[in-house]
């Protein structure tokens, strides 16, 4: 018979996933709209498999979600909540360091050097 698994277990694994400042980025682009890994590569301008790799951790830990379409998978956050949580993560931040922290601003616009189709269409 077992029970209830162990919810400190279950909150220290998406804590985790979320202990890594370019995953916390990745999530803020998300937060704003669903993303191809081409589209995150040129806002972060981090290369391919570094990308693939933190959205594989996130997905891993249940923050966030895919879909295919074409021969494109786009990511999006696996839910509202997550991002009600970044945004406390961000003024919790802020409080314990005293003072106003920079996180930099997600592009709105399409991106010259990206070839999805959100900024290409
Ligand atoms: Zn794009």
């Amino acid at each position: 018979m077992t029970g209830p698994r162990n919810g400190y277990q279950g909150q220290a694994k998406i804590l985790r996933a979320l202990a890594h400042p370019v995953r916390l980025r990745i999530l803020d682009i998300l937060a704003r709209q669903e993303a191809c890994v081409c589209h995150l590569e040129a806002v972060l301008k981090r290369p391919q498999p570094y990308v693939s790799q933190q959205l594989a951790a996130l997905r891993e830990a249940g923050l966030v979600t895919d879909r295919r379409e074409g021969t494109l998978i786009y990511y999006r956050l696996a839910g509202d909540r997550l991002a009600e949580l970044l945004d406390q993560g961000k003024a919790l931040a802020q409080a314990v360091a005293g003072e106003v922290l920079d996180f930099p601003p997600v592009p709105e616009e399409a991106l010259a050097n990206c070839p999805c189709p959100h900024c290409q269409g």
